[in-house]
């Protein structure tokens, strides 16, 4: 599926409604009073169950206070009241989402040749996006409002004689991928975000492959557990972790990590750079994994939005040319030669000299002494030789668009295509691995192989299959390039 398609799809439809009107009153509450509605005060229960308990500085009281919350007007309550201290810049409310956009607006150059490929990743206070995706997500700003106020501008830009971007680089472009993948999670349903069931995602033996459970809806299916996973590799539970806590060694990816971690957003094509360095660029990693961390720390999180990205990236469905992997050392110096990005989120690299920022490895030992900074010590030597790594990514990708498996084919579901895969170039798992309990084997009483699906089995013979109807196969190719440039 494209954005052309979408659009496409739109014009039968006819263009989205303007925003309603702001409301000048709004219809009294009637009585408040509930003083004769009884309520369970938690207990001990409650406070054991607090999956956040480790972030707070001491007992939330909010819980407590009852319904209508500690000041008794159902306000949303404080960072203060929940006893917490906010990492991230980024504040919520109406009010500061429609100063956002009246800024962004205000610009009518900004606004009217916004060209998404050509924002810098690096920049940060203030970023080169809009930074509405948070507000999108808890409805502090109105689609319609965003998408109508913008176009209002790009219309009166082009009456003037003006050139402006047309999508999919365009702001208006922008919003509609994120319909986009509202759409296809429309159209495909509780499978869209995984790859078991879903016919249009490719199947890769990525490490770390999701566990699995009988879906409550359909008994003969199964749903990935999140957050559960098949340790397949030591050594890429280890890569996967360290991605996560930002301790690769390489320090733009890092840097993204640290920045999501604490700030919870992300520029776009930090989002591409780490997630591809994960999945098909590096670590070989499922991109399920990527998809629960980005769930857990993205203040803009949404399923649609984050799986079907997450597919983009991982060359897994929307996007298949997957010899094009972003380098983690010159990507980003096509914004960032100085690496300021780098040294404000990563400060034991402040010092460091311009010309290793991105590969601190290289730096001669006397001037990391003069830095103040030594590799291996104060930061982490890189975990693996990217270029290898990339290398393997790239075969193991070949292997297994070949073969073609897609998420709902049968060899997919009883694991065959995974011992049909690995051991196969690139598909580095250990031949030694063994992966037991596979809920869906036995929940299928026999039907499936009970034994494990994780073997390897080098003899094999892989065979394409055709004729699969995938979303990628309607991308339309562009030349193919060895180096991303981030264009979605
Ligand atoms: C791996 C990965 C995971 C992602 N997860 C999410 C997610 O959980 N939630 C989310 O809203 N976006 C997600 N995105 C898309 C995109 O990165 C963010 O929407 C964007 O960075 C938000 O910043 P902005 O508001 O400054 O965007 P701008 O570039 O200013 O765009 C304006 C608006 O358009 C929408 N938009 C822009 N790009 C996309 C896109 N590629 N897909 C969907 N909507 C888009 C957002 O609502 C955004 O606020 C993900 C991207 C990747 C690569």
């Amino acid at each position: 599926m494209t954005t052309a398609q979408l659009q496409k799809a739109g014009q039968k439809i006819g263009p989205p409604p303007r925003p309603i009107p702001t409301p000048t009153s709004i219809p009294p509450p009637g009585d408040l009073s509930l003083e004769n509605v009884t309520q369970n005060i938690p207990g001990p229960q409650y406070f054991n169950a607090d999956q956040n308990q480790s972030n707070r500085s001491s007992e939330d009281s909010t819980y407590h206070a009852g319904l209508r919350g500690p000041k008794g007007d159902f306000s949303v309550p404080t960072m203060e009241e929940l006893k917490m201290t906010a990492t991230t810049p980024h504040r919520g409310g109406e009010k500061i989402a429609l100063e956002i956009l009246e800024n962004i607006i205000k610009d009518k150059e900004y606004t009217a040749t916004f060209s998404k490929p050509e924002t810098a990743p690096t920049s940060f206070q203030p970023a080169s996006t809009c930074l509405l995706s948070p507000h999108m997500h808890f409805g502090s700003i109105s689609c319609r409002k965003f998408y109508w106020d913008v176009l209002d501008v790009i219309e009166e830009w082009e009456k003037s004689g003006k050139k402006a971007t047309k999508p999919p680089c365009s702001l208006t472009g922008q919003l509609f991928f994120r319909e986009m993948y509202f759409a296809a999670q429309a159209g495909i349903g509780t499978y869209f975000g995984q790859t078991l069931h879903n016919s249009k995602v490719r199947y890769i033996p990525w490490h770390l492959p999701s566990k699995r459970q009988p879906n409550p809806d359909d008994r003969t299916k199964s749903l990935s557990i999140k957050g559960t996973y098949h340790v397949d590799s030591e050594e890429a539970e280890e890569w996967f972790i360290r991605w996560r806590e930002g301790r690769t060694g390489f320090p733009w990816i890092d840097a993204i990590m640290i920045q999501l971690k604490t700030e919870g957003w992300i520029h776009h094509l930090a989002r591409h750079a780490v997630a591809c360095f994960l999945t098909r660029g590096g670590c070989y990693v499922d991109w399920e994994r990527g998809a629960e961390v980005f769930e857990e720390w993205l203040l803009d999180h949404e399923i649609s939005c984050n799986a079907g990205n997450w597919q983009w990236l991982s060359c897994t469905a929307f996007f298949s040319q997957y010899m094009r992997i972003y380098s983690p050392i010159t990507f980003p110096q096509k914004t960032d030669k100085e690496g300021n990005y780098i040294r404000h989120f990563i400060p034991q690299l402040k010092n460091f000299p311009e010309k290793y920022i991105y590969e601190p490895w290289k730096c001669p030992i006397a001037d990391q002494r003069a830095a103040g900074c030594m590799i291996g010590k104060d930061y982490p030597k890189p975990m693996f030789d990217w270029k290898d790594r990339k290398e393997i990514c790239i075969r193991g990708m070949k292997t297994a668009f070949e073969a073609g498996f897609h998420g709902s084919d049968v060899e997919v579901i009883n694991g065959e295509a995974r011992t049909i895969l690995t051991g196969k170039p690139g598909n580095d798992i250990n031949d030694d691995t063994k992966i037991i309990n596979n809920p869906e084997a036995s929940s299928n009483q026999g039907k499936f192989k009970t034994e494990s699906q994780f073997s390897t089995s080098k003899s094999t013979k892989l065979s394409a299959k055709r004729g699969q109807t995938t979303l990628d196969a309607m991308f339309v190719r562009k030349k193919v390039k060895s180096e991303d440039d981030g264009n979605n």
